[in-house]
C-alpha cells in the first residue's frame, strides 16, 4: 500500500506556501506541488495559519448525473455519455471561507463530491494512462442554484457564482477512490450518504473523456458528480462534506454583504 500524503496551501502572515501535512502541523514546501518542490524544514502550527484553497485551478470541469440513484431523484434519464460543465475559477472559495446566498437564487442546494486534482497537463489521454495525470483528490462542494438550474436549461449560471466552489481542505495522495463514503452533514445532519463504487461513469474513465473534449492543466478539478440527498441550504446553516480517508471540508451560508 501506497504511503498517504496531504497537501495543503496556506497563507502565514504575508506568505503564501504550499505544505505537506504531518505529524505536529505543516511542513513548509519550496516551489509548486505540480513541478519541482522541495521541504524547507521549517515546520507551523495549523492554528498559526490560514488553510487556503489547496491548489488554483484554472477550470473545475464537473460531472452531471454520475450516481445513478441521484439521476432517478432529479428525475432524469441516466446519461450515455458524462454531462460536463464548467465552474469558473472565480467560484473558489477556500475550506472555512462562507458561501454566499445571493439575491438571484431562491434555492441554493448542496452537492457532497470526491474530486480529482490533475498533477499533469492532459490531452487526449486513455482511459488505461489517466492515473499518471492524476495528482490526488480532495473534497469538493458543487453548490447550485437549483431554480436556476431548472429556470435556464443550461447551468452555467446556476453552478458559476462566486463563491460556489468550496473545495479541501488538503489533497491526497496514494488513495484508492473506487470505493470510499461520500457524504454530506447539514447542520449536523446526515443528508447525503453514497459511496463512489456507484458512479456510473468511474475517474479514470473521466480523465480520458474530458482530456478528449478540453487539455485540463496541472491544478484543474474534476468534480465526479453527487449521490442522492441533495437539498437546500439556508442562511446561517454550516455545510460539511465528507469524503472517507480524504477529508472534511466545512462551510457557512451568509447573506450577501451590503
Ligand atoms: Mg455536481
Amino acid at each position: 500500500m501506497k504511503r498517504v500524503e496531504r497537501f495543503v496551501r496556506f497563507a502565514a502572515g504575508k506568505e503564501v506556501l504550499y505544505g505537506k501535512l504531518g505529524g505536529e502541523g505543516i511542513q513548509a514546501l519550496e516551489g509548486d506541488i505540480f513541478g519541482d518542490y522541495r521541504e524547507t524544514g521549517r515546520q507551523y502550527e495549523l492554528k498559526d495559519v490560514r488553510l487556503l484553497a489547496p491548489c488554483q485551478p484554472s477550470k473545475a470541469v464537473c460531472v452531471g448525473l454520475n450516481y445513478r440513484r441521484h439521476a432517478a431523484e432529479l428525475t432524469m434519464a441516466v446519461p450515455e455519455e458524462p454531462v460536463i460543465f464548467i465552474k469558473p475559477s472565480t467560484s473558489v472559495i477556500a475550506p472555512g471561507d462562507e458561501i454566499v446566498y445571493w439575491p438571484m437564487v431562491r434555492q441554493l442546494d448542496y452537492e457532497a463530491e470526491l474530486v480529482v486534482v490533475i498533477g499533469r497537463e492532459a490531452h487526449n489521454v486513455a482511459e488505461g494512462d489517466a492515473e499518471q495525470y492524476i495528482f490526488g483528490y480532495t473534497v469538493g462542494n458543487d453548490v447550485t442554484a437549483r431554480d436556476l438550474q431548472r429556470k435556464d436549461g443550461q447551468w452555467t449560471r446556476a453552478k458559476g457564482f462566486d463563491t460556489f466552489l468550496p473545495f479541501g481542505p488538503h489533497i491526497a495522495r496514494g488513495i484508492d477512490v473506487t470505493d470510499l463514503r461520500v457524504q454530506s452533514f447539514l447542520n449536523g445532519e446526515l443528508r447525503q450518504n453514497g459511496r463512489t463504487s456507484d458512479l456510473i461513469f468511474p475517474v479514470p474513465y473521466l480523465v480520458s473523456f474530458i482530456s478528449k473534449v478540453m487539455t485540463l492543466l496541472p491544478g484543474d478539478l474534476i468534480m465526479t458528480g453527487t449521490p442522492e440527498g441533495v437539498g437546500p441550504m439556508q442562511v446561517g446553516d454550516t455545510i460539511e462534506i465528507k469524503v472517507e480517508q480524504i477529508g472534511s471540508l466545512i462551510n457557512k451560508i451568509v447573506a450577501p454583504r451590503s
